[in-house]
C-alpha cells in the first residue's frame, strides 16, 4: 500500500463532508476509527484557522501532514492486521468476528481495495473473461465475492458469499457452509479467498453443490505457492483437488502476481476423502510501505 494512496482515501471529498465535532478529546477506550474521524475533523479547523496562505507555515511541519501521516499508519496497521487475522483463524472465528464488528469489514476492504491498485492485473477480470466467453445460462456461485464484481459483470445467475453483505445480493455467510442444494451450480470460483485454516473445507462446499462436469476455478496469489519461499507446492495442492473428485483441466502460472487452477468435477465421488493430504497455504501478508 502506497502512502500516497492511502492519502488520497482519506482526504476524499467524502470524509470532508462529514459533520465536524467541536470537542475532539478522544477517550482512551475509543475505538481507532473513531479517533480518526475526530482527526480528521480538526485538521479541518485547523486548515480554516490558517486562511491558507501563511509563509510561517511552511517553516514548520504541517499537522495536517503529521496527521495524515498517522492516519494512514493506523488503517494501514488496522488493514494488515484483519488480514493476517483472516489467514489464520478459521472461516467461522472470521464470521464471527465481522458479525461483532462490521465496520472492521469496511476498514479490510478499503485496505483490499487499495492494495490491489499495485497490480498490474486483477484475477477477477481473468475470471469474468472466462465467464463471459462461455453461456450466459451457466449458474455461478463466488465464493468470498467482496464487491460482487463477478455478479455486476456478467449475465450469468450468480450466488456471491461472503462474511459480511455489504449490498442485498451478496449472501452472508462462512462459505463452508452455504445455502445452495447439491449438484446445484456450473462453476465455482475461489478469487483470492482460499483465506481461512479450513481451506479445504471451503473446497469440499465447491465440491457439493458443482454438478458433474461443473468447473472449479481458484485464483490465488503466487507467493502462496512458492515452496522456496514457505509457500506450499502446486503438485501438492493440485492433487489434494483431484482426490476430492477433480480433473485439473489448466495451471496458469504466467502471472507475476497470481496463479489460475482450473478444475472439473468428476462424475463419480472419490471415496477416499479422508486420505486427502491438503497442504498448508501460506498467509499472503502485506508490508508495511
Ligand atoms: N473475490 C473478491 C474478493 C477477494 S478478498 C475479489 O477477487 O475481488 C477475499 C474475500 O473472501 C473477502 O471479502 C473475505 O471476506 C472473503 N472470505 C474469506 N473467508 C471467507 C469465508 N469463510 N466465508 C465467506 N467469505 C470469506
Amino acid at each position: 500500500m502506497t502512502a500516497s494512496s492511502m492519502k488520497d482515501e482519506s482526504t476524499s471529498s467524502k470524509h470532508r463532508k462529514r459533520k465536524r465535532q467541536r470537542n475532539p478529546k478522544p477517550s482512551k477506550e475509543e475505538p481507532i476509527e473513531t479517533k480518526l474521524k475526530i482527526q480528521r475533523d480538526t485538521k479541518i479547523c485547523k486548515n480554516n484557522q490558517r486562511g491558507g496562505s501563511s509563509s510561517a507555515s511552511s517553516k514548520r511541519p504541517k499537522p495536517s501532514n503529521f496527521l495524515d501521516t498517522l492516519r494512514e499508519r493506523l488503517s494501514g496497521g488496522q488493514f494488515r492486521m484483519l488480514n493476517e487475522k483472516l489467514y489464520t483463524c478459521s472461516g467461522q472465528e472470521a464470521l464471527d468476528y465481522f458479525k461483532e464488528d462490521p465496520e472492521m469489514f469496511d476498514m479490510y476492504h478499503t485496505g483490499y481495495q487499495q492494495q490491489m491498485t499495485n497490480w498490474p492485473e486483477l484475477p477477477v477480470n481473468s475470471i469474468i473473461e472466462w465467464l463471459l466467453s462461455r453461456s450466459s445460462s451457466l449458474v455461478v456461485a463466488d465464493f468470498g465475492c467482496g464487491d460482487a464484481r463477478i455478479a455486476k459483470s456478467v449475465k450469468n445467475k450468480v450466488f456471491s458469499f461472503d462474511l459480511v453483505s455489504k449490498n442485498p445480493s451478496v449472501i452472508a455467510c462462512d462459505m463452508s457452509n452455504t445455502s445452495l442444494e447439491s449438484s446445484s451450480v456450473d462453476v465455482a470460483v475461489f478469487c483470492l479467498s482460499l483465506m481461512g485454516t479450513n481451506y479445504s473445507s471451503y473446497i469440499k462446499e465447491a465440491h457439493r453443490v458443482l454438478r458433474p462436469s461443473g468447473m472449479l476455478l481458484i485464483a490465488e496469489v503466487k507467493s502462496r505457492f512458492d515452496p522456496n519461499n514457505g509457500g506450499a507446492d502446486p503438485k501438492d495442492f493440485v492433487k489434494a483437488v483431484c482426490d476430492l473428485g477433480f480433473t485439473s483441466v489448466l495451471k496458469d502460472f504466467s502471472n507475476k502476481m497470481f496463479i489460475l487452477l482450473h478444475f472439473k468435477k468428476k462424475e463419480q465421488l472419490n471415496s477416499n476423502e479422508k486420505k486427502i493430504k491438503w497442504p498448508e497455504l501460506k498467509a499472503c501478508l502485506y508490508k508495511r510501505r
